[in-house]
């Protein structure tokens, strides 16, 4: 136990959040190919898989009962009701793990997620991620395609609202470009701990 306290000290847990369609997904993606010593958490979702997504890596898809499973057994460091659609949620233990093995730690995850970690483990970074402008944020959602008319709406009602929480984070990365942005994560998430 002492070794792991003391790995655990020595990395960092890093919160990514920001409104949707921002571009957090692909910004944790760019950083699964290119960096692979950092750990990204893998959520559950209670929500159908995409075409292209796989069970295991880029959620972890389960049944409403399980959920409700992992809720009672306390398994979960965070979950929310997203978009009103379907529950998401982090699985407590692997990112326990991944801290004690001292690797930087990633939790991709939306605002009500981010701000149930700030109580739990309140010496994590918080990192809000923001559109360069809010028609970049429109233009986005639009372009993926994956949503119809009223979801896209819904979306971006949320989106409005979670923009206005960026004060509560600890740091800001503008999402100009994919790949600037997860290098600036990366640095932040590699960069000597505070006091
Ligand atoms: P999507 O369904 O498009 O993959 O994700 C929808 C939203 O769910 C995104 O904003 C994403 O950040 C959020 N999300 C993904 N995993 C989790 C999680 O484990 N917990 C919470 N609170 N939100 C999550």
């Amino acid at each position: 136990m002492a070794d792991e306290s003391t790995a655990s000290a020595s990395s960092r847990l890093v919160v990514l959040a920001g409104p949707t369609a921002v571009g957090k997904g692909t910004v944790a993606a760019v950083i699964r190919d290119d960096h692979p010593e950092v750990w990204i958490s893998v959520s559950v979702t209670t929500r159908a898989a995409r075409p292209g997504e796989v069970d295991g890596v880029h959620y972890h898809f389960v049944s409403d009962e399980e959920f409700d499973a992992m809720i009672a057994h306390d398994e979960l460091l965070e979950w929310a009701v997203v978009h009103k659609a379907a529950r998401y949620g982090t699985p407590r233990r692997p990112v326990e793990q991944a801290l004690a093995a001292g690797r930087p730690a990633l939790l991709e995850i939306d605002l009500q997620g981010a701000r149930q970690v700030k109580v739990n483990m309140p010496e994590a970074l918080f990192v809000f991620l923001t559109p360069p402008s809010w028609d970049e944020l429109v233009r986005r959602l639009v372009g993926r395609g994956t949503e119809d008319e009223r979801e896209r709406e819904r979306r971006l009602e949320t989106a409005r609202v979670e923009l206005a929480a960026e004060s509560e984070f600890d740091i800001t990365i503008v999402n100009r470009e994919v790949h600037a942005a997860a290098t600036e994560l990366v640095a932040l998430m590699k960069a000597p701990l505070r006091a």
